[in-house]
């Protein structure tokens, strides 16, 4: 299959960095890029697309991404949150939720979560969580790209009380869990002509040993694939750190070995010098000086009421900055936008975290960690994962400078073509492989069970309109 798409506007890599070709043509040879040019194309092609006003661009990389429970985050997470735990959903909402998911639940939200990563020009997620299986066969049905893996643990953090958090140890310390996703890891790797990847998720810093991390690390080395963690999430799991160990959790991560070119960082939001926690350090360093990345998922935090101190900070600091989504909308374009607004804002300065600095965030620092210079970009060589945007959109017009327009206004709308490893997943808007409408439902008919069987997972015993009440009275 040989294909020539024009565009008037082309976001094209070349010489280390995304460049703007104006009227480009790319010629796709199967899955892969195999000519970028500003000149005439000759040959024969199966399909040729010529579009004057669109915009080719990359497709976007989710360095973070919870798919079988995100979208359960909405009309729940929102406008609520308590003082003592500086407002972190983690101790109450979270798992409040995460007991009233039945398995029929978790399926519909991934089935719906293709869908929306896929609608919002995401082509590759990097997923962490679980449950693996359902979760490839979704990506592999929906055509995406994915690291994915299943989470495990030495303990399970939990409230009693609504004020303090106790950590429940695991007596098998969670190593059941380590060789469990590594069987799934190797299951699932290089499935789907290699759209899918293992990883490995110890999946938060207050709740494993070293023991669990070395023998992650271990493992990470053996099936050379990634590893990440959530860490500096929350200011409870901050100071637990500094309590148990007398180290935040970088400087811990940094002892145990966990830090190298292969680890992203969920989050990492509480660093040393965030105004929220008062512990001196150096963090920033220890992590640009071990390679690690940091996925920084801004929306999240910043429906909390936090602000990462600041995406231009990291950056400056030597940190490969990655973007993710965590919860909903599975969006990088929110993502994007966040990250750059919050950081304007955090640092009081427009010019900080421009569009082209979270776009690098969005493609090329994730191919950078996950080691493939094939992604994240459109250049001779690369994967045909690329999005193509309407430039008559709505949100697109006048266009002049597509990253701005991209990071500062786009919507999901002005998405007319998605392609992964040269498949069209979405073509003049329709989704190809997916029933969108269908997943919708499902999800609904999903979240009306869920928020009725809520209650035993909070240590209260609330349910949904305890924990979450309604903005709006009855009629
Ligand atoms: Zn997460």
């Amino acid at each position: 299959m040989r294909r020539l798409i024009t565009c008037g506007h082309v976001i094209a890599y070349r010489d280390g960095a995304h460049r703007l070709l104006r009227n480009g043509s790319v010629v796709i040879e199967n899955d892969r890029v195999t000519h970028v040019t500003g000149g005439p194309v000759d040959g024969a092609f199966d399909q040729r697309l010529d579009l004057p006003d669109a915009l080719l661009a990359p497709g976007l990389i989710d360095m973070h991404a919870h798919i079988t429970s995100a979208p359960f985050d909405r009309s729940y997470v929102e406008d609520v949150g308590k003082p003592g735990f500086c407002f972190s959903g983690l101790p109450e909402l979270l798992p409040a939720m995460g007991a009233a998911l039945d398995a029929e639940a978790i399926r519909a939200a991934t089935d719906f979560s293709v869908a929306e990563l896929t609608r919002n020009g995401t082509t590759t997620v990097f997923d962490i969580g679980g449950p693996g299986d359902y979760t490839a066969q979704a990506i592999e049905r929906a055509g995406l790209r994915a690291w994915i893996g299943e989470g495990y643990g030495a303990a399970r953090w939990r409230t009693r009380d609504g004020k303090r958090m106790s950590y429940d140890w695991k007596p098998d310390g969670g190593l059941p869990g380590l060789d469990a996703a590594a069987d799934f890891a190797r299951r699932i790797d290089g499935r789907a002509n290699g759209r899918l990847t293992g990883l490995m998720s110890p999946m938060q810093v207050a709740m494993v040993t070293p023991e669990l991390l070395a023998r992650t690390r271990a493992m990470a080395e053996e099936l050379d694939i990634p590893v990440t963690l959530h860490t500096s999430e929350a200011v409870f799991e901050v100071n637990e750190m500094i309590a148990r160990e007398g180290l935040s959790p970088i400087e811990w991560l940094a002892r145990q070995d966990l830090l190298t070119d292969r680890t992203i960082l969920g989050h990492t939001i509480f660093t040393s010098g965030h105004s929220w926690i008062n512990y001196p350090g150096r963090d920033l360093e220890i992590i640009a000086q071990s390679g690690a990345s940091v996925a920084h998922c801004a929306w999240v935090f910043a429906r909390r009421g936090v602000v990462m101190e600041s995406f231009a900070r990291y950056r400056e600091a030597g940190v490969n900055m990655c973007l993710g989504s965590d919860t909903a909308p599975q969006s990088m374009l929110v993502a994007m936008r966040m990250a750059s607004i919050l950081c304007k804002v955090a640092d009081r300065d427009s010019r900080r975290a421009s569009a082209r600095e979270v776009f690098d965030a969005a493609t090329l620092a994730p191919a950078r960690v996950l080691g493939r210079d094939d992604l994240g970009r459109i250049a001779p060589g690369a994967k045909a994962d690329l999005v193509i945007w309407d430039g008559l959109g709505l949100s697109m017009t006048p266009l002049r400078d597509p990253l701005r327009n991209l990071v500062f206004s786009a919507q999901s709308d002005d998405i007319a073509h998605v392609m992964v490893d040269g498949d069209w997943l979405m073509t003049d808007r329709r989704l190809t492989r997916l029933d969108e409408r269908q997943a919708a439902r499902g999800l609904q008919d999903a979240a009306e069970r869920v928020w009725r069987n809520m209650g035993p997972g909070d240590w209260a015993g609330r349910g949904i309109d305890a924990l979450s009440p309604p903005e709006l009275e009855a009629y």
